[in-house]
């Protein structure tokens, strides 16, 4: 379980040859699998990962949960990776991994070190559960995980695979492992009496609450719940097993992010009713409460009561920090859609809103509010979508994920990248409305700034002076023209021979 030589993807066979490894999959053994993602996660587009290893999402949400160990089964430079960016964003755990070889892989063996691998870490007075995920090629392979027994020394033994061929986005692989979970939790309380949260349960009815948030965020659901009767549950994915409990044990789920296709799934299964949206901005904040007192069975007079005290609060906030100037919004956490309603109504322009994730009913009434006041709403967007838009609209920032970040760089208009600058912000109610003004209008006014730069940085790293020179690039047209006329000329000889 630590370091050997295990081989890569097979050459081209890996993130951007999809098509050939969902086949290879079906092909062992694992069609319903690649069906459930088809239909959990239909793709866009594009059939590949755009941005990074999808797994690094189910991976994350696991190192983040108390008492759960994590394996990976995967070539090498997959695990190397995932682990870099794992540990670069604060992991403290270690990366259980299970090398394999060719051999290993055919004849089954590597089945068998999984399987070994768990049994040797399934230690009760260290962990509740222990998730093993199957990367590209053992999905590929049909390395079948299922087979893993359920549960070892008390040991919750959980298997997914997370393909990049199946699996779009490193967002819908959290719902991937919170699925999972769930599954099991809910089968676990369906057989008997199940453990309460360490933190106690609730005494009043609660809303679980689906999706990554930034930290103030829940607090201030509780707050708009607490009038209502209601409290806020548990965030899914969850940070300790036994709040998967408390969670299904919720009467309502909101689908605060709207692509946890498996988790909602699993909620329905119990029974729960499914909120979508999120209670961002005026117009957000009033519906939500509405939603979750008609799936609740609140009366009116007392959701009108809790829009009444919330609303003019987040109308004043959102009026005094106005964010003047267009802006062009994409990034792939999955607020996309909720970040722009707040953007709108603090008084920005935004023509554009491209979210990695695909469409669901839970961010219908966000998808309809932004087409009502013109927005070109774009699931699945590509990075082309992104660019195109950045380029089209022309705004004063563009808001994106770093490819995105970078062009807009390249042309000297201000940008702030999502994930670290928009998602690390409360946007919920009263905390959220006005709270990005500050960065946004600061981004905005750096447009002289950013013009000054590219006019100092003119014509260096581009073309032909791309690369680090210490005096003028040796430029020799004549080499060029004759190598051109070489691949020309291979490029005809191909042709022609394509045609035999
Ligand atoms: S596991 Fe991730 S990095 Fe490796 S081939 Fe698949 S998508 Fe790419």
């Amino acid at each position: 379980m630590t370091e050997s030589a295990p081989i890569g993807a097979p050459e081209g066979m890996g993130c951007h040859s999809a098509a050939d490894m969902a086949a290879a999959a079906s092909a062992a053994g694992n069609a319903e699998l690649m069906d459930r993602f088809k239909a959990d996660y239909p793709v866009g587009p594009h059939d590949k990962p755009q941005s990074m290893c999808p797994a690094f999402g189910s991976l994350r949400t696991g190192l983040r949960m108390r008492r759960v160990a994590t394996i990976i089964s995967g070539s090498a430079c997959c695990t190397y990776g995932l682990s870099f960016v794992s540990h670069f964003y604060g992991a403290r755990r270690s990366i259980g991994y299970v090398p394999f070889n060719s051999e290993s892989l055919v004849t089954g063996k590597l089945f068998e070190d999984i399987r070994e691998a768990v049994h040797e870490m399934a230690d009760p007075q260290r962990y509740d559960a222990i998730v093993v995920t199957n990367l590209c090629v053992p999905t590929a392979s049909g390395v079948p995980l299922r087979l893993l027994p359920s549960e070892i020394n008390g040991v919750r033994v959980v298997g997914i695979d997370v393909p990049g061929f199946g699996v779009p986005t490193h967002a819908e692989a959290k719902d991937v492992l919170a699925g999972a979970m769930l599954k099991y939790a809910r089968a676990e309380a369906e057989a008997g009496p199940v453990q309460a949260p360490v933190s106690g349960r609730s005494d009043r009815p609660t809303v679980a609450l689906l999706g990554e948030m930034f930290p103030a965020d829940p607090v201030m659901i509780g707050a708009l719940l607490a009038p209502l009767g209601l409290a806020a549950g548990p965030v899914v994915p969850c940070r300790d097993w036994r709040e998967l409990y408390a969670a299904l044990d919720s009467g309502v789920a909101a689908a605060i992010h709207p692509f946890y296709t498996a988790s909602v799934r699993e909620f329905q299964a119990a029974g729960r009713a499914i909120v979508g949206s999120a209670p961002v901005g005026h117009d957000g904040t009033a519906a939500w409460l509405a939603a979750i007192g008609e799936a609740y069975g609140i009366p009116a007079e007392r959701v009108a009561a809790a829009q009444n005290a919330f609303l003019p609060a987040i109308k004043g906030a959102l009026a005094g920090a106005p964010i003047k100037g267009r802006i062009t919004l994409s990034g792939y956490e999955g607020s996309e859609l909720l970040v722009a309603r707040l953007l709108i109504e603090s008084g920005a322009d935004v023509p554009y809103v491209g979210t990695a994730a695909g469409k669901t009913p839970w961010s219908a009434a966000d998808r309809d509010w932004l087409e009502s006041k013109g927005v070109v709403v774009k699931y699945r967007a590509s990075l082309e979508d992104d660019l195109a838009a950045m380029e089209g609209f022309a705004p004063d920032l563009a808001i994106g994920t770093t490819p995105v970040v970078q062009k807009a760089k390249a042309m000297g208009l201000p940008s702030l990248y999502f994930t670290n600058l928009i998602s690390a912000r409360p946007l919920m109610g009263p905390a959220g409305a006005g709270s990005l003004a500050q960065v946004i209008n600061a981004a905005i006014g750096n447009r002289e700034r950013m013009a000054k730069m590219k006019a100092f940085f003119a014509g260096v790293g581009e073309g032909d002076t791309a690369g680090i020179w210490e005096g003028a690039p040796n430029l020799r047209p004549d080499f060029r023209a004759a190598h051109q006329k070489k691949l020309d000329k291979a490029a005809k000889a191909a042709k022609a021979e394509e045609m035999i």
